[in-house]
This record gives C-alpha cells, sequence and structure tokens, in this order.
C-alpha cells in the first residue's frame, strides 16, 4: 500500500530541509569571519544581550534611525532627549559591546501629525543635523500618509539638501506601492540625487521601480509585517545586488535583530555568491550612508577597543561592582 502513495509524506521535506540543517544554532557556521552593517536598527530598544550576539555574528557597524517610541511624546524635551541619547548614551553603550554606532535624526512621519510639537522639532533639527556620526535625515516618510506627513517630508528633504546628508525613508504599511511611489516623486521633485535616498521596507511590488529610478532600496527583515528572509534571497536571485541593502529594524516590536546574519546565511546555502552576500548585508550600506562624509570604514572594521569599565557621563554599562563581560555559557551568573 505505501509505495503506491502518489504523495510525499509529511516527512520528506523540501531539498534544502534534506540536505541541511537549519537549526537555529547552526547557521552561524555559514557565515563564519564574514562582517556585517546593519543600517536600521532601534538599539534603545534593545537589551546587552541582543548587542553582545550582534557582535558575536559579526556585526560591526549599525545605523539608529530616529523613530517614534511607541506612544507619542508630549513635548520637545522628549525629543531633544531621544537624539541626544542615540548620539550620546547609546552610541556609548554600543561601544562597549565592540560596534560602531551611527543614527540619523528626523521627525518621524507619525509625530508628524502633531502640528504644533512638529514645528518646534524642526527647528532644532539643524542641532542634531550637524553633530559627529549623524549619517543622515531619518527615519521620515508616509504613515498614513496625511497632508502633514507630506509637509513634513518634504520639509525634511530640504534639510537633508542643506546639510548634504542621505535621507532614510521609510515606507507605509497601508498602501505601500502608493507611498513608495508618492515618497519617490516628492523626493525627484525637490531636486535631490536618487543616490542619497535609502527607500525602506520595499518588498516584491516595490522594488523594480525603487531600483529603476536610481534609489537604494532597502529591505527590513522583519517577523510576520514586513519581509521575510526567503523571500529576500529571491528578491536577490532576480535583481542582483546593485544598490539592494538589507536591515533588521529590531525595534521593541517582535523583531529579530540577528536578522542580517541569518539572511546571509541564507543566501549562503542557496548559492548566492560571496561577494553579493557582502554588497548586500554591508557594502552597500556603507557606501550609501558614507556619502554623509560620517562614516570612516577604518574605523571598526577591524573591531573597536572594547572596555567595559569606560565611562559617558560618569557611568558605565557595568551595574554596581559587576565585572565586565564573562563566558555566557557559565551557569553561574556573578
Ligand atoms: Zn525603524
Amino acid at each position: 500500500m505505501c509505495q503506491n502513495h502518489k504523495n510525499p509524506s509529511h516527512f520528506e521535506g523540501t531539498e534544502i530541509e534534506k540536505s541541511v540543517d537549519l537549526t537555529p544554532v547552526n547557521y552561524q557556521s555559514y557565515i563564519q569571519g564574514m562582517k556585517f552593517f546593519d543600517p536600521h536598527i532601534h538599539m534603545t530598544s534593545r537589551t546587552t544581550d541582543d548587542y553582545e550576539a550582534l557582535a558575536d555574528a559579526g556585526i560591526v557597524a549599525i545605523i539608529e534611525p530616529a523613530f517614534w517610541l511607541g506612544q507619542p511624546r508630549t513635548g520637545l524635551a522628549s525629543f531633544k532627549d531621544y537624539f541626544s541619547s542615540l548620539v550620546g548614551w547609546e552610541r556609548f553603550r554600543s561601544s562597549q559591546f565592540g560596534i560602531k554606532h551611527y543614527c540619523t535624526i528626523g521627525l518621524n512621519s507619525r509625530e508628524a501629525n502633531n502640528e504644533a510639537l512638529a514645528e518646534e522639532v524642526m527647528e532644532i533639527l539643524p542641532l542634531y543635523l550637524q553633530k559627529e556620526g549623524v549619517v543622515g535625515v531619518g527615519e521620515i516618510g508616509f504613515d498614513d500618509q496625511t497632508a502633514l506627513e507630506e509637509k513634513y517630508y518634504r520639509a525634511q528633504i530640504e534639510l537633508a539638501k542643506e546639510f548634504e546628508l542621505p535621507v532614510q525613508v521609510h515606507t507605509p504599511h497601508r498602501d505601500k506601492k502608493k507611498g513608495t511611489e508618492r515618497s519617490m516623486a516628492i523626493a525627484l521633485e525637490h531636486g535631490i540625487d536618487p543616490k542619497m535616498v535609502i527607500i525602506d521596507h520595499n518588498n516584491e511590488e516595490t522594488v523594480k521601480s525603487v531600483l529603476d529610478q536610481g534609489f537604494y532600496a532597502a529591505f527590513t527583515i522583519y517577523p510576520f509585517t514586513k519581509m521575510g528572509n526567503e523571500r529576500m534571497v529571491e528578491i536577490v536571485k532576480q535583481y542582483g545586488s546593485e544598490r539592494i541593502m538589507v536591515n533588521s529594524a529590531a525595534d521593541w516590536g517582535i523583531s529579530d535583530p540577528m536578522a542580517i546574519p541569518k539572511t546571509a546565511a541564507l543566501m549562503k546555502i542557496h548559492g548566492i555568491s560571496e561577494q553579493d552576500i557582502q554588497k548586500v548585508t554591508y557594502q552597500n550600506a556603507l557606501d550609501a550612508f558614507a556619502q554623509s562624509g560620517q562614516i570612516k570604514e577604518a574605523d571598526f572594521i577591524d573591531g573597536l577597543q572594547i572596555d567595559q569599565s569606560q565611562k559617558f557621563n560618569g557611568n558605565t554599562v557595568l551595574r554596581g561592582g559587576q565585572s565586565p563581560r564573562i563566558d555566557k555559557s557559565s551557569i553561574f551568573i556573578r
């Protein structure tokens, strides 16, 4: 009876499942020695465990875009403190795990809808855009595609031109195709070079138009809501590696800061060349944001010097009496 079954059993997987062990602990063996650059990750929302895992997986540099915090801010001082932490404490915290931290500064699309506060934020943006390590205006763009979102998107494109910085564009979840086209049309209308614009959160529907018009196309590997990394493999197979970059956009939601190393491993398993993997997980992000004049690869390519007893305004990442990083496989917590 059994030999006559026409359908394969549930236990017969695809070719990959048969030939390769894809258990989570194993993917790291595919990316030994590779280096990664995550151009979109919100470390303010993440833990020291994440920083350690990122460093262990070969992530040498990251960009943290200014974004919304899950609930609206009620005053300008909250924006000031947030921007200051992106160029201050968070950058320091990252350095203590050996990862070079950059950021983009901007008024996010959601909070652009509070016009009174948005006006105040616009006034302080120039102060922060001039700071060391600020590699772009971002993440800005459309959420609900309202008139106020458009107003502040346009105003911030002008700021980016004035400060000669790249723009990191958040595209909406709802009505994505239309929102992405509109974001690009407005950027072009303002006369900014599309090579200075990174269109983020792309998918199969938007990628062709973004690349055809000369923009950078970023892809967020984010469970459930954005892209899965198997789909990402197919996109690189179809479109190649030119001007394409991958990011995690890990934040306070259910997200995966290891999205880049995992995607790189999956690409390798699927036979994508190491050169293409290097471009979409490192080089293209570096090239795009280095147009700010704020990134020196030599600062991080061979790793940062780590001394976890260093201080930032009198604070270290070590809480009272802790020792610097120790063996995490040990059962003892001391
Ligand atoms: Zn984001």
